[in-house]
């Protein structure tokens, strides 16, 4: 009688077929569309952000700088058969020559991250070989994608690291006082060369300051800032991993708390006195993995991005935050873990591979199909739009 209602009915059923479902190693449920939703209200807020920004950065003189760039045109030889010089964008600068952030190309790029999946079937489990990720900071796609990079570039300098020496793992979290969106700029500034100043001090870097005495043989650093909605303040600090000899808890070298507060507080330039933690890990067997998943937890989808807040408030912080962490490392690797980073040839995380988060090799002969997803802006889910038989 409804015939419309039961071919509607028939092709939900196709489409629910047709929605990729993406169980990880342990059989849990690798939720691909939650990511990509949270990205796309990021896109939102760049857009709006992009729109509020405009006059302000006309009056700043912001304008686009250019770049040459020289490509070859080659022949089915390889022979070169011509030369094209083409002006790029460079980025944006205002007046006084400072880059500052693109939100609208941000906005777009955002919008696109993830939006094409490639999967490899092997063993009935799917395997990511292809996806367009932005890269762009805070997106929570490429954030969770990093996360994972993280871990397994963290797990396999530990586990160099556990060959070679005796080291062991000490968890150090240095932070400031709360500050408002507008001083977070100026602080992330503070922190950034007290961190530096920490390091030729001597405390945390052996190389520079041989003869001083250090405690630090490497060291992992992270930054994080969460954000209190009720407060409306941030809250930057750093996550700090460090290797020190295995006696370190029972020599002279052995820093107290306290001590970790002073030493902060003066390579900061702090007129109080900082809140500082330091503590061990839990267990020694597993200190490979605790180590990891502490360096992947700083790689969670910005605090900010999950409050409940409204548009204008979230789009005001968003631009704060982003403006405040423009060109910055936010992690970085020192003294043996920054060897052994470089001896495994670890990329810097912007430029990691965001595909393979662990260097997992598939065993092609086991995989019997290419599965190809699209996001679905329709249906806001991923739908399968090509499958391809390896086989065949
Ligand atoms: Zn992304």
């Amino acid at each position: 009688m409804y015939p419309y209602y039961n071919m509607n009915i028939k092709n939900c059923q196709q489409k629910k077929e047709k929605i990729l479902k993406d169980f990880n190693k342990s059989g849990k449920y690798v939720n691909w569309r939650e990511k990509k939703m949270s990205s796309l209200r990021l896109a939102d807020s760049y857009k709006q952000i992009s729109k509020a920004i405009s006059e302000e950065y006309k009056q700043r003189g912001v304008h686009v700088r250019h770049k040459k760039v020289t490509r070859r045109v080659l022949d089915r030889n390889m022979n070169i058969i011509n030369e094209i010089t083409t002006l790029e964008s460079a980025g944006l600068y205002d007046l006084n020559g400072r880059r500052v952030v693109n939100y609208e190309k941000r906005a777009e790029n955002i919008r696109f991250c993830g939006s094409m999946l490639d999967f490899v079937k092997v063993d009935d489990k799917l395997k990511l070989i292809k996806a367009n990720f932005c890269k762009v900071p805070l997106c929570p796609m490429c954030q969770w994608r990093k996360s994972m990079r993280i871990f397994f570039e963290v797990s396999k300098i530990m586990s160099v690291i556990e060959k070679k020496y005796n080291y062991i793992p000490v968890f150090l979290t240095l932070t400031v006082r709360n500050c408002s969106a507008e001083n977070l700029g100026d602080i992330l500034d503070d922190m950034f060369s007290g961190w530096h100043e920490l390091m030729r001090s001597g405390t945390l870097n052996p190389k520079v300051n041989k003869e001083k005495k250090h405690i630090v043989q490497g060291w992992f650093r992270a930054l994080e800032i969460t954000y209190n909605d009720k407060t409306n303040e941030f809250h930057p600090h750093f996550h700090v991993i460090m290797l020190v000899e295995k006696n370190y808890f029972k020599s002279s070298d052995y820093l107290k708390t306290e001590e970790w507060v002073q030493l902060w507080r003066k390579s900061a330039k702090l007129d109080y006195d900082p809140v500082c933690d330091i503590r061990r890990t839990r267990n020694i067997k597993g200190k490979r993995k605790e180590v990891a998943e502490v360096a992947k937890y700083t790689y969670k989808d910005a605090e900010i991005l999950n409050k409940k807040l409204s548009d204008e408030k979230k789009t005001e912080v968003i631009k704060y935050l982003s403006g405040a962490l423009h060109q910055r490392r936010l992690y970085a690797y020192g003294g043996v873990m920054k060897d052994i980073a470089a001896e495994l040839k670890i990329k810097d995380i912007d430029k990691a591979d965001l595909v393979n988060v662990n260097d997992e090799k598939i065993d092609s002969s086991l995989a019997t199909m290419i599965l190809r997803y699209r996001w679905n802006m329709g249906i806001s889910n991923y739908v399968l739009v090509e499958e391809k038989n390896i086989l065949e």
